[in-house]
């Protein structure tokens, strides 16, 4: 399936994945073409699959940043001051995707949302992708997105609560305390080892958390993924 959705500009992959289903709605759509993977994904942007971006960090598949973008989508209007937190930002692509999200095309809605990564080469270098356009700039430049490097199994406390969570890279279990980061209601995306297979063969699944307006949480899993683990920061 992944590979099908390639193309040879940023507009035909996203018209393949729209064709594939994997992009459902107009406005992860429309926020996926207006970021230019090039700026993120330098070696081969218009491909359907995960690359290296070095410090062992892989920026995820378009299939993969389109269906955490569709599943988190309902808890991100446009304009309405939502707050996103994407943990494992790496190349800060998604990140941006998920500001075109909340603040629009332009940026120049309300909303806001923060990246962070433990390595600092990486919160950097997203700076420096994302400055590469216009709209980049100015999400910056408006604190609209912000980048910061920190533990990211441990939220973002200051910036939250957040409307929606994603994570970019595999927890060992569901972290309690994003779950607390969480806004009621708001949802997250997480991709999580599954304790059973823990050690073997590492199966990892996707879960949905969603709280509700009244704090009472759910969890429902979701496809099958293989992510590269959060972890402790090199020394
Ligand atoms: N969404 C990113 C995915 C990058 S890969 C993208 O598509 O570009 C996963 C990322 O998680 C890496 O950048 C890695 O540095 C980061 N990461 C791993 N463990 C982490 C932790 N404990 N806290 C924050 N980030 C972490």
């Amino acid at each position: 399936m992944a590979w099908r959705s390639s193309g040879r500009t940023n507009a035909e992959l996203i018209s393949n994945l729209y064709k594939s289903q994997l992009i459902t709605s107009d406005r992860v759509r429309a926020s996926m073409s207006s970021v230019d993977r090039a700026h993120y994904a330098p070696a081969a942007p218009y491909e359907d699959s995960p690359q290296s971006i070095g410090f062992s960090a892989t920026i995820s598949a378009p299939h993969m940043h389109a269906s955490a973008a569709e599943s988190l989508l309902p808890f991100m209007p446009e304009n309405k001051g939502a707050k996103v937190l994407d943990v494992g930002s790496g190349s800060g692509y998604l990140t941006h995707v998920l500001a075109n999200l909340v603040c629009g095309a332009d940026g120049k809605g309300d909303g806001k949302v923060v990246g962070i990564d433990h390595i600092s080469g990486l919160t950097e270098m997203a700076t420096r992708n994302m400055k590469k356009s216009e709209e980049g700039r100015r999400l910056l430049d408006s604190g609209k997105v912000e980048f910061v490097t920190g533990d990211g199994r441990k939220g973002y406390v200051e910036g939250g609560p957040y409307d929606a969570i994603h994570v970019g890279a595999a927890a060992s279990e569901l972290h309690p305390v994003l779950i607390d980061q969480l806004r009621s209601p708001g949802r997250m995306f997480i991709p999580v080892e599954d304790e059973e297979d823990r050690g073997m063969f590492g199966a990892q699944y996707i879960w949905v958390v969603d709280k509700d307006e009244k704090g009472e949480v759910k969890r429902r899993r979701d496809m099958g993924v293989r992510y590269v683990m959060l972890k402790d920061a090199p020394k």
